[in-house]
C-alpha cells in the first residue's frame, strides 16, 4: 500500500516520510481501512459484505493523513466517504503514482512560459496548467526553480503599452507599440541567455515544452531564440477545452502547402501571407509590399480556422511546410534579403516559424501584426543578410 500511495497521502498528496515542521524523517501515515475492519457496529463502514478475511489487505486500506483518517471515519461524515467513493480516490491516486513515477530521466522536459496579453485578454497558464499538459504527453516536468522561484518564465503583463487603444491609428499605434515590442523581446531574450542557455550549457535541459501566450511576434521572436539543436515541443491553447494539453492523436494531420501568389522575381525582398488561422485578404497587404512577389501558406483541403491546429501532428506537418519553404528560397529567391511576413497563425505555430528560421541561410524576417486595423512592421528576426 505504502509503494503504490508513493509515501502520499491518497486525498491531499502530503509526503507522509518527514515532519512538515520539523524536516524530521518521520512516519506520518497511516493504514485507513475503507470497508471497516470488522462489521461491528462501530467500525466505520464495517456493514459489508466483503469476508472479514480481506479486510486488511492492500486492496481495501489507503494511506492518509492522521486528520483525513479521523475525518473519512467521523460518524457525521460517513454518508460523504461512502466505501465507493473512497475506493475511486484510492484508485485515482494509485494510478497517478504509478504514471508520473513510471517517468524516467530521460523523459523530463523543462517548461518554458511566456505569457502576456493579446487584445486586452489574458489566460490563465499556471504552472499546473503547464504540468498537466506535459504529463498527458508522458513527460515529467522540470521548472528549474534553482534559477527563480517561478521556473523559466517571461511574463509581458506588467509591460506599458501591452494594449494599445483600438481608437489608435494604425501610425500612431505602430509608434507606440514599437518600444514596447523592443522591451518584450529584450525580457524574452534575457530569460532565455540566463535561464535555458545556462541549463543547456551544463547538459541539464535536453529536452524543452514551450508554452507562449502572446503577441505573434513576440512569439516568433522566442521561437527563434530556442536552441534548435534540443528536442523541443510547442503548446498551445485550446480553445476546445481551454486547455493547453494536446489531445490523442487520431486521424490524418491537416497539411500544409506553400505557393507563389504573385510571380514576379524575387530580387531582394519578398513577401509570405501565412494563412493559417485565418485568411488575409489581398486589400490588407501594405501598398508597400504590394509589388513584390508574393508567397502564399495555406491548409490543403481545409479551410483556415482560428483552432485548426487541433492535433499536435497537425503543428509538426506545418512545420515541414514552414522548412520546405524556407529551403527553397535558398534557390528559388537566392538574392532574397528581407521577407515580409504577415502571419495569421495559431500561436504555437508563430513559435515554430521562429524556430525554422536560420539567421545564418535564411533571409531576415520582418513580422507584421495587424494594429487598428492595418498591417504594420513590428520585430526583425535575424540580421538583415546581404
Ligand atoms: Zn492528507
Amino acid at each position: 500500500m505504502w509503494v503504490r500511495s508513493g509515501g502520499r497521502c491518497a486525498l491531499c498528496n502530503a509526503y507522509l516520510l518527514e515532519g512538515p515542521l520539523s524536516s524530521r524523517t518521520l512516519n506520518l501515515g497511516e493504514m485507513a481501512h475503507i470497508v471497516g475492519q470488522s462489521t461491528d457496529a462501530r467500525s466505520p463502514r464495517g456493514e459489508h459484505p466483503l469476508n472479514p478475511d480481506l479486510r486488511d489487505s492492500a486492496d481495501n486500506l489507503m494511506l492518509l493523513c492522521a486528520d483525513e483518517h479521523a475525518e473519512i471515519d467521523a460518524q457525521g461524515a460517513l454518508n460523504v466517504f461512502t466505501v465507493e467513493r473512497l475506493r475511486r480516490l484510492k484508485l485515482e491516486h494509485e494510478d497517478r503514482i504509478r504514471h508520473v513515477t513510471g517517468l524516467g530521466p530521460d523523459r523530463t522536459t523543462t517548461v518554458v512560459r511566456v505569457v502576456g496579453s493579446v487584445h486586452g485578454k489574458a489566460v490563465e497558464l499556471s504552472r499546473d496548467a503547464a504540468a498537466d499538459a506535459v504529463t498527458a504527453r508522458s513527460r515529467f516536468p522540470l521548472f528549474l526553480e534553482s534559477y527563480s522561484r517561478h521556473g523559466v518564465e517571461v511574463d509581458l503583463r506588467g509591460i506599458p503599452g501591452e494594449n494599445c487603444a483600438p481608437s489608435q491609428s494604425a501610425q500612431s499605434a505602430a509608434v507606440s507599440s514599437r518600444s514596447y515590442y523592443q522591451y518584450a523581446a529584450r525580457a524574452i531574450d534575457e530569460v532565455i541567455k540566463n535561464q535555458l542557455k545556462a541549463g543547456v550549457d551544463r547538459d541539464t535541459v535536453r529536452h524543452v515544452s514551450v508554452f507562449g501566450f502572446a503577441r505573434l511576434p513576440l512569439l516568433v521572436h522566442l521561437g527563434s531564440r530556442l536552441d534548435d539543436t534540443v528536442p523541443t515541443d510547442v503548446y498551445q491553447r485550446h480553445r476546445i477545452g481551454q486547455s493547453w494539453t494536446w489531445p490523442a492523436d487520431t486521424g490524418p494531420a491537416t497539411e500544409f502547402t506553400v505557393r507563389v501568389d504573385q510571380d514576379v522575381p524575387a530580387e531582394d525582398e519578398a513577401v509570405v501571407v501565412m494563412n493559417v488561422s485565418g485568411t488575409i485578404a489581398g486589400y490588407e497587404i501594405p501598398a508597400d509590399l504590394a509589388a513584390l512577389r508574393r508567397y502564399e501558406l495555406s491548409p490543403v483541403g481545409a479551410p483556415t480556422h482560428p483552432d485548426i491546429l487541433r492535433r499536435q501532428a497537425s503543428l509538426q506537418s506545418l512545420e515541414t511546410a514552414m522548412r520546405g519553404f524556407l529551403a527553397s528560397l535558398e534557390t528559388e529567391a537566392s538574392t532574397l534579403r528581407r521577407l515580409h511576413v504577415l502571419p495569421a497563425l495559431p500561436m504555437s505555430a508563430a513559435v515554430t516559424l521562429g524556430r525554422t528560421h536560420h539567421p545564418q541561410v535564411h533571409p531576415q524576417l520582418v513580422i507584421y501584426e495587424r494594429l487598428a486595423g492595418q498591417y504594420v512592421p513590428t520585430l526583425e528576426v535575424g540580421p538583415a543578410t546581404g
